[in-house]
């Protein structure tokens, strides 16, 4: 007890005020499983109440310019960036992840990618379209703000998607109630303690809590769209619920990416890209690499330079500065990756490296690439969300697409090749939202991204990720 009242006390935020609760849950920090801190828990009053304030906000925040909105949250990136440290200790000890990590893509790439996020959003604009203009009539479509929107998080990415959901929604007027999960719910709570400063009271309300209370707010009748990001399961909850109400949703849901090398592709070139988009946050991205087919002339030099820098990592405590991947965020995570190999293993697959816990202070599991495996195994058709990747021998192209397609999930695929145009062609019948050709996993604030089939729909950035934010009022005003 005497431990815990040293620490930063959370509070939810609440139509600009800070709140305290009478109820209370540990946030563990994966990489040693101690409790960093407490989080309050919101109760369903609480939850009713931060709806109606930003219920209540919605009119004069929506009848602002998108200048003067523009302005607000370009503050709140520079006070977030005033803060950056604070953010990067916070985020690496309730989500794992390396401050910096391999290729830096830990906390610090996450607090730079919030910022760049939020600038870059808060930059774009949505205008009325004029469709006809002439003696009969003037026909144009405006954008509206849909009113509440309510934002339920994943414990990946925490401060960065929480910013993907709030700020296309913000900028374009809507108000936000936002739910981060319960397993990494701090940085968002801090970021709520600078957003209150900011922004007029109710814009932006925090309630942390578990599937409760995200259910509460999929069933709420004064929300009026929810973004989600999170698994399938969840994802097809949430759309049962709001039913209730017609809620507009955005389900940005699990992922299992194919990637494909052709046999012509240069493997000194891209062994280390393969290696990174795979590993990016230990395997726990929504649009990593999760299964790597491989042309079989090329097969053995690409996992020989594969394991080549799998084995030169250190995967540990992410606070320390030479580590290159954290734990695993969460036991139930590690659980899943362990019993993937397992079922590898038992399959006869081979593991090129990894594949053995090794310490167990944290929730950590080594770098793991493994051959010799085939679809059917559960490490292929189920998304591992964790640093272990199958990679399968293929000998021709036909069969490797159809392996591509044949799961239910259509978030993101590749093809590797030094053949840009027959690439391009083979990527193009992938079933997935995004495509990339010699890369993977890449996002970008312009440019839209969102799944197909059971990986959801919707897209987030860009103009069309500002859209989801909108109804359409198509206005016609007669001349004759
Ligand atoms: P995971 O099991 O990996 O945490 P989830 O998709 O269940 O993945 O969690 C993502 C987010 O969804 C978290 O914020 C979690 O609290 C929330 N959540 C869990 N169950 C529900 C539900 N039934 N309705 C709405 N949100 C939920």
């Amino acid at each position: 007890m005497t431990r815990m009242s040293t620490m930063k006390a959370f509070n939810l935020i609440i139509d600009g005020e800070s709140v305290s609760t009478t109820d209370y849950f540990d946030v563990i920090n994966p990489a040693d499983k101690s409790v960093i801190a407490r989080c309050p828990k919101a109760n369903v009053e609480q939850l009713n109440e931060a709806v109606s304030a930003a219920k209540t906000a919605f009119s004069a925040w929506s009848a602002l310019t998108y200048s003067e909105r523009r302005v607000k949250l370009m503050q709140l990136a520079d006070a977030i960036e005033a803060q950056a440290e604070t953010f990067i200790t916070l985020l690496t000890k309730e989500q794992g992840k390396p401050i910096n990590g391999f290729a830096g893509l830990g906390s610090g790439f996450e607090l730079g990618g919030t910022l760049a996020w939020i600038r870059s959003t808060a930059s774009m604009e949505l205008t009325a379209e004029t469709i006809q203009d002439n003696e009969e009539a003037h026909i144009a479509i405006h954008r509206k703000p849909i009113g509440v929107v309510g934002s339920i998080t994943p414990w990946n990415y925490p401060l960065l998607i929480g910013i993907w959901h709030m700020i296309p929604a913000l900028i374009t007027g809507n108000t936000v109630v936002i739910k981060p999960s319960e397993m990494t719910p701090l940085t968002t709570l801090l970021f709520g303690e600078i957003a209150k400063d900011i922004l007029p009271k109710g814009v932006v309300n925090v309630v942390a809590g578990a599937g409760d209370i995200g259910a509460a707010m999929s069933a709420h009748k004064d929300i009026d769209k929810i973004i989600f990001t999170g698994s399938t399961p969840t994802g097809k909850a949430i759309m049962k619920s709001a039913a209730e109400n017609l809620k507009r949703l955005t389900l940005e849901l699990g992922g299992n990416d194919a990637a494909i090398v052709l046999a012509d592709a240069d493997i000194k070139a891209i062994a280390s890209k393969i290696f990174a988009t795979s590993f990016i946050n230990n395997g726990q991205t929504c649009a990593a690499l999760k299964r790597l087919y491989v042309h079989e002339t090329v097969h053995d030099q690409l996992c020989e330079a594969m394991t080549n820098i799998a084995v030169s990592m250190k995967t540990g405590n992410g606070i320390n500065e030479d580590t290159d991947f954290g734990p695993l965020q969460n036991e139930k995570q590690l659980d899943i990756v362990k019993a993937l190999a397992q079922d590898a293993k038992e399959r006869g697959a081979n593991f090129l490296c990894g594949g053995e816990v090794v310490d167990e202070t944290g929730y950590f599991y080594p770098i793991t690439l493994v051959n010799n495996i085939q679809d059917g195994a559960r490490l292929v058709d189920e998304e591992q969300f964790g640093p272990i990747l199958p990679i399968i021998k293929f000998s021709n192209i036909e069969d490797a697409i159809v392996s591509a397609n044949r799961l239910a999930v259509g978030l993101g695929g590749s093809v590797w090749s030094t053949d840009i145009t027959r690439a391009q062609d083979i990527a193009s019948r992938l079933e997935c939202g995004t495509v990339w050709i010699n890369n993977h996993a890449m996002v970008q604030p312009d440019a839209p991204f969102g799944g197909v089939k059971d990986s959801g729909f919707g897209v987030a950035f860009g103009e069309a990720g500002l859209k989801e934010f909108t109804f359409i009022q198509t206005m016609q005003t007669a001349k004759s």
